[in-house]
């Protein structure tokens, strides 16, 4: 059997199609990050453009990497919230115009369940990657612990089964991958490639010791049971830091003298590597709370699973190496490009939900909607108790 997976919820258009032991048969991806960088930040109706300008070719290039037809398909998985349904609008038609043309279903999936069980895929990893190490990643088995990080969530997600998510802790404010891009504007840094790799290259030549920035929550009650995540406070440490230095975007009127280049690239390069590791140990003190409390229900727990946008982030995977091996756990990473938004997570989940028959849709009777008609989009979408679809699970 064979999936395909469409994924245009923010600012990526992505399709990939699986096979049932997770292999990527054809996989197509177009960014639109520099048109966001331009604008400083998701234009909707941009990227909606964006998207339709994409979608067609991206999902042609899918299939035919493959070497499948629409017919071959066994379903079409699609992600339908959350993120902005202008955008995941031009995925869903797209998914029914496919899933029509194949007489299969369309599988409605959730962004951030797919960012989760896309590393148990991994099975096939030799296929998914250049870099040797990924290939000896097991799948990890259910339950284990995800933590996912990206630009719009910050989540510790106990994953008991497909489709039973708790979440044992989210942000009360901004997500790490935003504290990112937030830093790398303040720093005045090229946001082309994202700012997390911006700051994360950035920190490379810094001293991490240089500023004492406060870990967020490091005092908060409950401590056995919060697994709360806070970026905003540590954001406005680096803004304070930032203006009594360097001035704010980094092009002076701070405290150092015009012309001073060397000067003002080493001040930078301690702030993002002071930023970066607070950052990573605020993730990582989170992470060992929800391990203890996870174990506390399922003390066979054996695996953390890391994935969203800045889990490609080499500081954060080092660290948390050092916590799995203290805590006797399997850290197990998917290569970065399965770690930021991509079509094979989604092919992926819904290939999971095919074979378990859990959340599997109906086959489109048309291939477009009439105009006006409904179409299934959940831009709000919480992932855990509140996904529909557990209750079908657990009966
Ligand atoms: P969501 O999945 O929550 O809808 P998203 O899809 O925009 O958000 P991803 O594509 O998973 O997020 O990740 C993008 C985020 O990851 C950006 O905020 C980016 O700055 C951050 N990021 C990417 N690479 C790194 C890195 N090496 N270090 C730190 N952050 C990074
Ligand atoms: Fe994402």
């Amino acid at each position: 059997r064979y999936v395909l997976g469409i994924e245009t919820s923010c600012d990526d258009t992505a399709a990939a199609v699986v096979s049932e032991s997770g292999e990527v048969l054809g996989e197509s991806i177009l960014s639109s990050v520099d048109l966001q960088a331009k604008f400083g930040g998701v234009v909707p109706n941009l990227a909606r453009q964006a998207h339709e300008d994409a979608i067609d070719g991206v999902v042609a290039e899918a299939l035919h990497a493959a070497q499948l037809e629409p017919p071959d398909l066994s379903g079409v998985a699609v992600t339908i919230g959350p993120g902005l349904s202008l955008c995941l609008k031009v995925g869903v038609l797209k998914a029914r115009e496919v899933a029509h043309l194949g007489g299969c279903p369309l599988i409605p999936v959730h962004h951030m369940e797919a960012h989760a069980l896309v590393a148990r895929a991994l099975a096939a990893a030799s296929s998914y990657d250049d870099d040797p190490s990924s290939s000896a990643q097991p799948a990890p088995a259910f339950p284990f612990l995800a933590l996912l990080v990206s630009g719009g969530h910050n989540l510790l997600v106990l994953v008991e089964g497909l489709g039973v998510y708790k979440i044992l802790g989210t942000t009360l404010d901004d997500a790490v991958g935003e504290a990112y891009d937030k830093v790398a504007r303040l720093l005045g840094l090229d946001l082309s490639r994202g700012g997390g790799p911006a700051v994360e290259e950035l920190a490379l030549s810094g001293d991490a010791e240089a500023h004492a920035f406060p870990v967020p929550l490091k005092n908060s009650r409950d401590k056995a049971k919060n697994c709360d995540f806070s970026f905003a406070g540590l954001k406005t440490s680096v803004r304070t830091a930032v203006e009594r230095t360097i001035g704010i975007g980094g092009g002076g009127g701070g405290g150092l003298e015009v012309g001073e280049e060397a000067a003002r690239a080493k001040v930078k390069a301690d702030i993002a590597a002071s930023f970066q590791r607070v950052a990573v140990e605020h993730l990582c003190l989170r992470t060992r709370t929800a391990v203890l409390w996870a174990r506390e229900t399922h003390p066979g727990l054996g695996e953390i699973v890391v994935a969203g946008g800045v889990a490609s982030n080499r500081t954060l995977r080092r660290e948390l190496e050092a916590l799995a091996l203290d805590l006797d756990l399997k850290l197990v990473c998917p290569p970065p490009r399965y770690c930021t938004d991509n079509g094979v997570m989604v092919a992926w989940t819904g290939m999971e939900r095919l074979r378990a028959g859990v959340g599997v849709g109906e086959c489109p009777e048309t291939p477009r909607p009439e105009e006006g008609e409904w179409v299934e989009l959940r831009p709000r979408w919480p992932l855990g108790d509140l996904d529909p679809r557990c209750s079908q699970q657990r009966q």
